[in-house]
């Protein structure tokens, strides 16, 4: 038997028109091109500027400190080698942003940069509903400045976004994770309280205990979140500053009408976060029910390289998510691309030729035109018009080819009449116009 292929698990296609794979609804791709679109116009509003980075990296610009090939890399990352080169395929586009905007030296376009993303991602994670390997974010970042006013202005831009879908069954969680110096005098703490009940924690909570105890707060295991409740906050080991810039941005969400409900154990689970750290959860989205977060990584340049401290602030949501959000809410998007505006039915060699380098004319002049492209019977053409939607159709023979005149006939009403090649683009345009009025 001939080897057949199919794509790669956790990754999916998207087609013209939507169907369901695993369980779950694929848009079609006319519906992701309007969600993409609505995104773009979001962001435009805010006048921020979208980035388009490559969806191949250097391993190390997210993998930095960890090592080369360590857990994180070969477990989480799609990554390999060539030469002397490690590659990893995004895993988002924080870093990479960062990395584009220190090596292009967008501060000096001067002022505050706001930039945005729509692109796929790759995660080496076990695929299951809403997590796949290979899903899409979209992002903004504003980069430059330490303002509160910088962090309600992203927060401001995410649910600017999920609004305009009419979007409203969601809850944005809010935390600071304060300073530089605020996060290892609290993993003390954690670890301090953790280590009496070692014993008690699963295998990556034990694990998590001694290389990176603030995960532990994202656990979903009953008894460890009941040892939660008792742990020492991550509030009561923030600077004052950070404190001070929390009060202002939960003032400005305030007056920006923007509800938030504080998470005292959200944080990020990377280090160069500092700070604003939150969250955007949908009801309806099941164990995967993050939409999206982000938060501010005043640290992230310098891990980087750069000598000047960079502030900075960003979400990140997933596209899939925002697209099951819109099923669970009944928001309806466009199911297939729109019908031809015309179709060419051709009878005879000689008409199907004219017909033929017609279509490009009418093509060329900005109208959606179709054809048969297999030599089929006048009937066999009128159905195939009448399958793709087309609200007319210009039929043309070998008489209508000497009196250089071609029928139009206005599906709908089944309306017909002669046109004059010259008149044709002239009249059609006319009909199209006002058929779509
Ligand atoms: P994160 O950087 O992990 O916070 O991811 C930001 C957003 O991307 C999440 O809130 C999800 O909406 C989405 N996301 C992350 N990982 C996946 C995945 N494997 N599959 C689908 N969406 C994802």
């Amino acid at each position: 038997m001939k080897k057949t292929f199919r794509n790669i698990t956790g990754t999916f296609d998207i087609l013209p028109e939507k169907y369901r794979a695993d369980g779950t609804e694929i848009a079609s791709s006319a519906a992701w091109q309007a969600v993409e679109a609505v995104i773009r116009e979001v962001m435009a509003r805010f006048h921020a500027q979208e980035i388009r980075t490559p969806i191949l990296e250097p391993t190390e610009l997210i993998a930095r400190g960890v090592g080369l090939l360590t857990d994180i890399v070969s477990k989480e990352m799609f990554a390999f080698e060539r030469g002397d080169t490690h590659y990893v395929l995004r895993p988002e586009l924080t870093a990479p942003v960062m990395r584009a905007y220190l090596q292009h030296h967008l501060d000096q376009r001067g002022g505050v940069q706001k930039l945005y993303y729509i692109g796929p991602c790759f995660r080496a994670e076990r695929p299951q509903k809403g997590r796949y390997r290979q899903f899409h974010q979209f992002g903004g970042e504003v980069i430059g400045s330490e303002d509160p006013r910088a962090d309600a202005e992203v927060i401001a831009m995410m649910t600017a976004v999920y609004r305009a879908f009419g979007l409203t069954e969601m809850t944005l969680r809010l935390n600071t994770l304060g300073d530089e110096g605020s996060r290892p005098r609290y993993r003390e703490a954690l670890q301090a309280y953790f280590r009496p009940y070692a014993a008690d924690l699963s295998e990556t909570s034990r694990r998590r205990l001694e290389t990176n105890p603030l995960r532990i707060l994202d656990t979903k295991d009953e008894r460890e979140r009941r040892l939660l409740a008792e742990a020492p906050r991550l509030i009561e080991y923030v600077d004052e500053e950070s404190r001070a810039h929390y009060e202002t941005l939960k003032g400005l969400l305030g007056d920006l009408g923007i509800p938030f409900l504080e998470d005292p154990f959200l944080v990020r689970g990377l280090d160069y976060y500092t700070r604003t750290a939150f969250e955007l959860e949908s009801p309806h989205l099941g164990a995967q029910s993050a939409l999206g977060g982000g938060g501010r990584y005043d640290l992230l340049a310098r891990e980087l390289g750069s000598k000047k401290p960079v502030p900075a602030v960003g979400f990140a949501a997933g596209i899939e998510r925002l697209f099951m959000a819109l099923a669970a809410q009944g928001v309806t998007m466009p199911e297939a691309a729109p019908p031809p505006d015309v179709f060419l039915v051709a009878l005879g060699d000689e008409a199907a030729r004219w017909a033929f380098a017609e279509a490009q004319r009418l093509r060329d002049e900005g109208l959606r035109t179709a054809l048969d492209l297999r030599g089929r019977s006048m009937k066999a053409q009128m159905r195939e018009a009448n399958r793709q939607g087309a609200p007319f159709t210009l039929i043309v023979g070998k008489d209508e080819l000497e009196r250089r005149q071609a029928v139009v006939k206005e599906m709908a009403s089944g309306e017909q009449s002669e046109v004059p090649f010259e008149d044709l683009i002239r009249i059609l345009r006319d009909k199209i116009a006002a058929g779509a009025s």
